[in-house]
């Protein structure tokens, strides 16, 4: 892989201008929301200037800045470096790009790792760019050129990929978003009123105040049904990506293969202490890696439950892997390792066609 990046140069030196220019270039929707925030402060609190709400502007316009801030500039996550292809085997995937060696490696980089996922074909999520065995939920963002853990989508407005690391600050950038629109709405729209009335002293003024009403009314529209949806998410311990297409289990498809009910499902974003709630501070539960699922008990290839790891968690009924997840992992490798072996002796040195395969053997590359 080394080799093939080094290979062109002079196109890569093309390639990186415009990518400098492309990344410059993502940083436009991010100035465009600073502007327009920029100047409803300006029109608001010069233009309109109503006293009485002041207090309770600035508290809002604070709480939005504060998470849109940490939304933009918080760090995505990427996979642990347990889930990275050892050196010696990416030098071997170089010499053996495919079949069964390849899939023998994906197979020992897995073994240890606490991942219930598959692909479509039942195949361990392997991504070729960065050369990792996927963690469950974490998918490759063509924008960022990285793994992101919890992957939910690439947001524009924030210039960065919203995950594990910052899905609480995106969601409450977008409620204070709102609060705010629909607070400016509410208190500007008597002096909207009077503006279509000629009710208004003829300044510069009543310009700033039907556009700050319009403003806030349109993106209260667009703020509200994203919001909505985000929270629908949430109650389901959903991703924007898992929406569109359900992860796949070790025994198939589950849409709601990570939802634990209502309450648990928000703590998993929120967090256990509810006077942390409200701010932009970081209190999701777990490490981005693994997650707690119930499905994992009802996995007809799982026969046992592995009483070790309920012991690590605080619920009784749901499963979350530890980050070690030796036990688990020894459990999955039992499955995984005996029907390879089986395998081998069935069907040996042969490339079982996907769609057609035992979920524990086929491994796909998965972009
Ligand atoms: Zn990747
Ligand atoms: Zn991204």
């Amino acid at each position: 892989m080394r080799c093939g990046k080094m290979a062109a140069p002079a196109a890569g030196t093309r390639g990186g201008v415009r990518r400098r220019c492309q990344r410059l270039l993502y940083w436009v929707p991010v100035l465009f929301i600073s502007s327009i925030l920029c100047w409803s402060y300006y029109a608001y609190v010069t233009q309109l200037c109503l006293l009485v709400c002041l207090i309770a502007y600035h508290l809002f316009f604070m709480l939005f800045v504060w998470s849109y801030w940490k939304t933009i500039f918080t760090l995505p996550m990427n996979p642990s470096k347990e889930f990275h292809l050892s050196y010696a085997d990416k030098e071997l995937l170089e010499r053996e790009p495919r079949g069964e060696t390849q899939q023998e490696i994906f197979r020992r980089a897995a073994k240890d790792l606490p991942i219930y996922t598959r692909t479509m074909s039942g195949a361990i999520r392997y991504c070729d760019r960065c050369q990792l065995v996927k963690p469950d939920r974490c998918h490759h963002c063509s924008v960022c050129d990285k793994c992101i853990l919890k992957m939910d989508h690439h947001c524009p407005w924030v210039n960065n990929c919203v995950g594990f690391s910052n899905y609480k600050f995106f969601l409450l950038f977008l409620a204070y978003s709102l609060l705010y629109c629909l607070f400016i709405a509410a208190t500007d729209l008597q002096y909207f009123i009077k503006f279509w009335t000629n009710g208004l002293p003829d300044t510069q003024a009543k310009f700033h105040i039907m556009f700050l009403f319009f403003a806030a009314a349109m993106f209260s529209v667009s703020l509200s049904s994203l919001f909505g949806y985000h929270c629908w998410l949430v109650s389901k311990n959903k991703s924007t990506l898992e929406a569109f297409r359900a992860p796949i289990f070790r025994h198939g498809t589950d849409k709601n293969g990570f939802s634990l009910g209502f309450s648990k499902n928000l703590r998993q974003v929120f967090g256990d202490e509810k006077k942390y709630w409200l701010l932009p501070v970081f209190t999701s539960l777990g490490d981005g890696c693994s997650f707690p699922t119930c499905l994992v008990n009802q996995d007809p290839e799982q026969v046992s439950t592995p009483v070790g790891l309920n012991s690590t968690t605080k619920n009784e009924n749901h499963l979350f892997p530890p980050k070690t997840l030796r036990d688990s992992q020894s459990h999955l490798l039992t499955d995984t390792q005996s029907w390879t072996e089986s395998s081998a002796n069935t069907e040996k040195g042969k490339v079982v066609p996907k769609g057609m395969s035992n979920p524990g053997l086929t491994v796909e590359n998965e972009t």
